[in-house]
């Protein structure tokens, strides 16, 4: 049996340039894209329905993520990709020694946690309350006080 209508994305790009990959922990080449589904006639995407989503795609690994990436500032991620259960085993101390939320987030799902589970995570470690560097704009832990980055004096929130 042959399907005549099927649904496909047509996956478009957007724009590309440098991005730190939190999956490769380096800098790599993205594309920008955007995908929306489509009803499809003999495999060719003909009508759209439903949302268009923007994705960074890593052209290295090609692991997708929110846009909302590129706005972060480039972080520099830990040295080496730690498993995943080392890192939520030492995730309270590493945060209150003054990571970054970001490269603490960046590299819980570089090891592959869902984006919500690692908000989640880093929340019980060290609570809701952040400290927001005025320099860089990375955040901390409310315990911290100086960004451990520029040493700047950390703001509250
Ligand atoms: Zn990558
Ligand atoms: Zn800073």
């Amino acid at each position: 049996m042959i399907f005549i209508f099927g649904t496909s994305n047509r996956t478009k790009t957007l724009a590309s340039g440098m991005f730190t990959c939190p999956f490769c922990h380096a800098q790599r080449p993205y594309e920008r894209k955007s995908t929306r589904p489509h009803i499809s006639f003999y495999f060719i995407p003909l009508i759209p329905y439903g949302d268009t989503t923007e994705f960074i795609e890593c052209q290295h690994c090609h692991h997708a993520y929110d846009p909302a990436i590129l706005s972060h500032p480039t972080p520099r991620l830990t040295r080496e990709a730690r498993p995943l259960a080392d890192q939520l085993n030492t995730l309270k101390q590493r945060l209150q020694d003054g990571v970054p939320i970001e490269w603490a987030l960046a590299d819980l799902t570089g090891a592959g946690l869902e984006r919500t589970l690692a908000i989640q995570q880093v929340e019980q470690a060290v609570g809701r309350g952040r400290k927001l560097c005025p320099t860089c704009g990375l955040s901390y832990a409310e315990t911290r006080s100086t960004c451990s980055e520029d040493a700047t004096a950390l703001q509250s929130e």
